[in-house]
């Protein structure tokens, strides 16, 4: 399918790995020019460098942290006008209901909740003013489903969903869409270390603690970063013009709810 937004530029956050690679890459298949952004310069570049000969679109890359002011500012010098935005940022540390004070809940909000509402208010404006433009939140299936050791995440992207679900609606007349897109479990370098981490507390290899956790997803695997993108590029094509706040979940089955 053409999705009809060659040409068009995105910027994908914390695109050098995982999830956000995934959108990026997606993004350039469909001919999209990108601005590309991570913290750590290395990967980011080889990352960069690679979509650029695997895709022939131009790539800039900002090595910058998006969840503070400063980085988003050096992030938006080279972002301006573009016509795509893809929000993500690293998630917030488990533990228990009782470790957090108000410092953890600040330092999350800024990450998951403000930080993607910062960027919207940067680019969304401009957006509407030529007439079209798509955002695609990168939350967590923690919205519909809470993961009890995550409250921190559990909270602050509750608070992101919250702020889509009102301003996608205030925005769309102008022919911008603004939607989240939730990952379930999917095959990254964070579910690596996530399953050694299980593993080593239930002396077990972390080969087994994939497999536990791939058994109780209906599909019977973890999802691809691929896949991800290619769900992300249909979020922002000319063919989802009409999806306006909307929760689009990608877990295999594994939330067993109706809607
Ligand atoms: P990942 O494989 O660890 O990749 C994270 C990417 O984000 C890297 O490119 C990293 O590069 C960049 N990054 C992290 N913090 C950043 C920051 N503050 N500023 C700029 N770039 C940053 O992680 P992932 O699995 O793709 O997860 C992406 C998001 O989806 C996270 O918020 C995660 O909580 C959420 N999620 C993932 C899953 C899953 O199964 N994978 C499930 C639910 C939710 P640098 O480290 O160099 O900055």
């Amino acid at each position: 399918m053409d999705l009809g937004i060659k040409g068009k530029r995105a910027l994908v956050c914390a695109s050098s790995k995982g999830l956000g690679r995934g959108c990026a890459e997606a993004l350039a298949g469909a001919g999209v020019d990108l601005v590309m952004n991570a913290r750590g310069a290395e990967t980011l570049e080889a990352t960069a460098a690679e979509i650029r000969a695997a895709y022939g679109v131009d790539v800039v890359t900002v090595a910058a942290d998006i969840t503070t002011p400063e980085g988003r500012a050096a992030v938006l010098q080279k972002a301006q006008d573009v016509d795509i935005l893809v929000n993500n940022a690293g998630g917030p540390p488990p533990g228990m209901w009782t470790d957090w004070d108000r410092e953890d809940f600040i330092k999350a909000l800024d990450a998951n909740m403000l930080a993607p509402i910062a960027l919207i208010k940067a680019l969304v404006p401009g957006m509407m003013d030529r007439g079209w433009g798509r955002v695609v939140n990168i939350t967590s299936v923690s919205v519909k489903a809470p993961i009890a050791v995550l409250g921190l995440s559990n909270s602050a992207r509750a608070g992101l969903t919250g702020y889509v679900a009102g301003t996608a609606r205030q925005v769309a007349g102008q022919g911008v869409t603004i939607n989240n897109l939730l990952p379930g479990l999917h095959a990254t370098d964070r579910m690596v270390s996530l399953d050694a981490n299980t593993a080593a507390a239930q002396g077990i290899t972390p080969d087994e603690a994939r497999a536990a956790k791939e058994a109780a997803i209906p599909a019977g695997r973890y999802g691809t970063a691929q896949e991800f993108g290619a769900t992300c590029a249909f979020m922002c094509s000319v063919h989802a013009g009409f999806m306006v706040g909307q929760n689009v979940l990608l877990d295999g089955g594994a939330t067993n709810t109706v809607m």
